[in-house]
């Protein structure tokens, strides 16, 4: 096996680590989720043997499999992809994370098919900040209603906000997006959520999300290459 991925991870990591000294935060307050999606397990160990534990996945046959493959090592594997109502058993079987949580049926059945061995299944709700029309994710009116009753479900534990950003023409423009999902979170912790993670920031735009207040990144194609 070659080298390149635990070298685009240390990249990668100096990116994040750079970007926090810009914003005054400290490295690690932004985790990096490496988005294995359409690599296979060998990619995984090699990223494993780098140092990197936490996976992003968005389809959910080809985690599942992934996830039995590589049950030797101590990963957390995270949903990234838009789930269909009738696709949620896998994800609370298997999973350690969901971001993609958009409605509130989708949040109910991952609680109701978590099995009582495992720890409550992490959550994000997608929020649809800049008003894509054909995207996924709550609108920022609809948020507080939807968090406020996925909060109270009881194997499932809320921490926060994912979002994806459609790619903005300037900087500037970008950072205001950002802004934006970092308001909506500050909003829901000041309505009593206890709410840690903002999972916002891929390749193009880590450094905007970084300087706007996400905890977590989520980057593929620069550790695993061009899929
Ligand atoms: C694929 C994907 C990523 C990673 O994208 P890259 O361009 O490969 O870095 C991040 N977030 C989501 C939701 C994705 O689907």
């Amino acid at each position: 096996m070659n080298a390149f991925i635990a070298e685009n991870l240390a990249h990668v990591h100096a990116q994040i680590g750079a970007a926090c000294r810009a914003a005054g935060r400290t490295p690690d307050s932004v985790t990096l989720l490496a988005v294995s999606k359409t690599w296979g397990p060998d990619a995984v160990r090699q990223a494993h043997a780098a140092g990197q534990t936490a996976f992003g996945e968005n389809y959910i046959q080809e985690a599942v499999d992934k996830i039995a493959a590589l049950r030797d090592l101590p990963l957390t594997w995270h949903c990234i992809g838009p789930i269909q109502s009738n696709k949620t058993r896998p994800v609370a079987e298997h999973f350690d994370w969901v971001h993609s949580v958009d409605r509130l049926k989708i949040a109910q059945r991952l609680s109701e098919q978590r099995p009582d061995h495992l720890p409550p299944l992490q959550l994000c709700i997608q929020v649809n900040v800049d008003g894509g029309a054909t995207k996924s994710g709550v609108s920022p009116q609809d948020l507080p209603a939807l968090a406020q009753a996925v909060a109270v479900l009881p194997r499932v534990q809320l921490r926060g906000l994912m979002t994806i950003p459609e790619p903005a023409e300037t900087p500037s423009q970008m950072r205001a997006v950002h802004a934006q999902a970092k308001a909506l979170f500050e909003a829901l912790r000041q309505q009593g959520l206890a709410l840690d993670t903002l999972s916002m920031g891929m390749s193009a735009d880590l450094d905007a999300a970084i300087a706007e207040g996400s905890t977590m990144v989520r980057v593929g194609t620069a550790i695993f290459g061009k899929r």
